[in-house]
């Protein structure tokens, strides 16, 4: 089969990762990349690290608005998909990138795969949701990662083309957390960010998500992570430059103790995680990621995707929104800052995070024609 991937974002180019050497070991994959996050630090970097393929077609589609973003895909991608005529377009996620490939093959006639199909926040003031539901509308494969997210499709008349996969992510994530296990690479890191790093003496936080980038609510988390860092225990927080400006815009201070880091690489990312005291996160893929790594989590959003991942966390994933006082209560009873740091060498030490198959099974069902009613 011929299949032009379309990415575009940071957390795309690491699905793609994760799926690029199952699918090329059996079919002729076409890399779109379009250009939705450009910089190094959060796109170009990624394809050394991760070894992947160069992009046989580069949109240069990032910056504008919504629609100027979504438009620009969109007219950069149908010629592509005309001269390349492939048999299907795999789509991952839900950025504009998703939706741009989903809609592009659609009105071509050409099959569309959505990868992470059938997640919902059931909020509609997300982008994300928006892009999610249009592109599992249009899609002839929708690769559920979750039983929710099958429920979810189903809930809304999908059910022909469903695969429930498991999460590709993860597939990455087993592979890649055997090399930051050893506690020994927070000197590098440390070293890169001008910061000691101890196992459990710190805390590490990512907050990217467009309805945190606005004022009142970027005041609301900038005042939990001031609250949560100590000299002893900082925070290291990796932000978006996006988020970075409206922050410097806003004239809003996270204080002494938040370390504002350059987006990290994806290996340091997981080690910053696994060796922390507690995450705190907006972000989808870190969320998940917290959680196969057994790290405490709060996650500063009002809703999430991943039920399951809070379902089963035991406890140690709680969704606290901008609430300061509930993320304080839950921080200090998650991780009490006296036992770090045996807390995070166990952790480490007694890792085992198993691959999902995620990266087989979508090969595996595109070989064969969408089943179900
Ligand atoms: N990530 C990274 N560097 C960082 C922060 C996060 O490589 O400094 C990785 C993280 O480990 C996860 C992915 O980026 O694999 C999540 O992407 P992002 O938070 O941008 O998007 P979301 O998952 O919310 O769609």
């Amino acid at each position: 089969m011929k299949i032009v991937s379309v990415v575009g974002t940071r957390p795309q180019l690491i699905k793609a990762a994760a799926l690029q050497p199952a699918l090329r070991a059996r079919h002729v994959e076409v890399f779109v990349d379009t250009g939705q996050h450009w910089d190094d630090a959060l796109a170009g970097d990624f394809f050394a690290e991760l070894g992947l393929a160069r992009p046989d077609h580069a949109l240069g589609a990032g910056g504008g608005s919504h629609a100027e973003q979504t438009a620009a895909m969109l007219i950069g991608l149908e010629p592509i998909l005309v001269a390349e005529r492939p048999d299907v377009v795999l789509v991952f996620g839900d950025t504009n990138s998703t939706l741009a490939g989903a809609l592009g093959a659609a009105k071509l006639g050409i099959p569309v795969a959505h990868v992470e199909a059938g997640l919902r926040s059931f909020d509609r003031q997300m982008p994300e949701e928006l892009n999610r539901v249009v592109a599992d509308h249009l899609a002839t494969w929708s690769f559920a990662p979750t039983w929710s997210a099958v429920d979810n499709l189903r809930a809304e008349g999908i059910t022909r083309g469903v695969v429930l996969v498991g999460d590709l992510m993860q597939d990455l994530a087993a592979f890649m957390s055997a090399e930051v296990r050893d506690p020994a690479i927070l000197a590098a890191i440390g070293a890169r960010i001008g910061r000691t790093l101890e196992p459990g003496a710190y805390l590490f936080a990512t907050v990217h998500r467009q309805e945190n980038r606005a004022p009142a609510a970027m005041a609301a988390w900038a005042g939990i992570l001031a609250d949560a860092a100590t000299a002893d225990r900082p925070v290291i927080l990796s932000l978006h430059p996006g988020t970075r400006v409206a922050l410097d815009e806003a004239g809003i201070s996270c204080g002494p103790d938040v370390a504002l880091v350059q987006p990290q690489g994806y290996r340091t990312s997981l080690a910053l995680q696994l060796h922390a005291a507690a995450v705190l996160t907006d972000s989808g893929g870190v969320q998940r990621e917290a959680a196969w790594l057994g790290v405490p989590c709060l996650v500063l959003r009002g809703t999430t995707e991943w039920a399951e991942a809070v379902a089963d966390s035991a406890g140690r994933m709680v969704v606290v929104g901008l609430d300061g006082a509930r993320a304080a209560s839950e921080l200090a009873r998650l991780a009490p800052s006296t036992a770090g740091a045996e807390l995070a060498r166990d952790r480490a030490a007694s890792l085992d995070l198993r691959p999902a198959g995620a990266a087989d099974a979508i090969v595996a069902a595109l070989e064969q024609p969408p089943t179900g009613a």
